[in-house]
């Protein structure tokens, strides 16, 4: 009996690892950019984390060789230290996070977590230390409550709604017919936007990473949605290390550092206020979405 058990649990905690990790893949990335495969290596070690510090060191990438996208890009964030990452459009973010997912091998320099390259240890391991919160949560036709506990196997009740008062979403759920098991999903209940990406950010919050990585909504979300939603990445992230890939720079004003992208290298580094008084890129960037602001008010 034992024999037949032992590694059956095993293979169920492991095909749950790896479901998981797909489905956070898969909310984060369009499936239609499957990357090539990467591959453990050979006895490949589990990501011992300590704080959750990132580093990238003089990171070269492209997609197509003849292409390159990132071209020695240094970024370092501190464990427990949130970074935002800005850029025009097309300039690199995105293929950062998935760099530091390890969709693709950088083709120069490291990608390393706690000092451990991201080549030597387990993708199952590396993904479960990340955790998304994505553009488009997708919801599963289930109640709300398995929605949630998706983030994470075996989580209490307290637990669940931890997390989704901290994800400013378990009024909201109240307020149900059937409160947690309310059946949502395309057969379900549908949820808005703002509702379905706090339901994500509660679903991460269970998995409890020390990592957190926000590819940042590109549809402008009504000023009250944003706000909730704001507070509640504002919570997840707290005790975390958080990189957040940013196209409002509204939303990214208070990190404890902006990194900026263009052209594939970092061209201004700073804070808020520091790169405001700089006058370079980033500030540039940020009156011109003031004044679109202005005009779309
Ligand atoms: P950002 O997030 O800053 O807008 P991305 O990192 O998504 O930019 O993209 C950087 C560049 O890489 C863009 O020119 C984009 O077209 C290109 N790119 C992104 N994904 C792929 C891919 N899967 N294959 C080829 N090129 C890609
Ligand atoms: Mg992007």
């Amino acid at each position: 009996m034992i024999q037949i058990t032992m590694p059956l649990n095993f293979l169920g905690t492991v095909y749950r690892e790896i479901r998981q990790a797909l489905v956070d893949m898969a909310e984060m990335f369009d499936l239609l950019e499957q990357p090539e495969e990467v591959s453990d290596k050979p006895d490949a070690p589990a990501l011992a984390v300590r704080g959750g510090a990132v580093n990238l060191e003089n990171v070269t990438f492209g997609y197509d060789p003849a292409r390159p996208i990132l071209k020695g890009v240094s970024v370092n964030v501190a464990a427990g230290e949130s970074v935002a990452l800005v850029g025009p459009s097309g300039s690199g973010k995105s293929t950062i996070g998935r760099l530091l997912f390890r969709f693709y091998d950088v083709t120069g320099g490291a990608v390393k977590i706690d000092g451990q390259d991201v080549r030597d240890v387990t993708q199952v391991s590396l993904h479960q230390s990340i955790g998304v919160v994505p553009q488009d949560t997708v919801l599963f036709n289930d109640t709300i409550r398995y929605n949630i506990a998706y983030g994470r196997d075996g989580a209490s009740q307290d637990e669940i709604v931890a997390a989704a008062k901290a994800a400013q979403i378990h009024d909201f759920i109240l307020s149900l017919p059937e409160g947690y098991d309310t059946a949502v999903g395309e057969r379900g209940l549908k949820l808005s936007g703002g509702e379905k990406q706090r339901v994500g950010i509660a679903r991460t919050l269970l998995k409890n990473p020390p990592i957190l990585l926000l590819d940042e909504a590109t549809s402008a979300l009504d000023t009250e949605t944003e706000a909730s939603i704001q507070e509640a990445l504002k919570r997840a992230g707290e005790g975390r290390t958080v990189l957040t890939i940013a196209h409002r720079l509204s939303t990214i004003a208070d990190a404890d550092r902006i990194v900026v992208l263009e052209n594939g290298l970092v061209v201004e580094e700073g804070t808020h206020d520091a790169l405001l008084e700089r006058g370079g890129r980033y500030a540039t960037l940020w009156y011109r979405q003031q004044a679109e602001d202005a005009e779309a008010a």
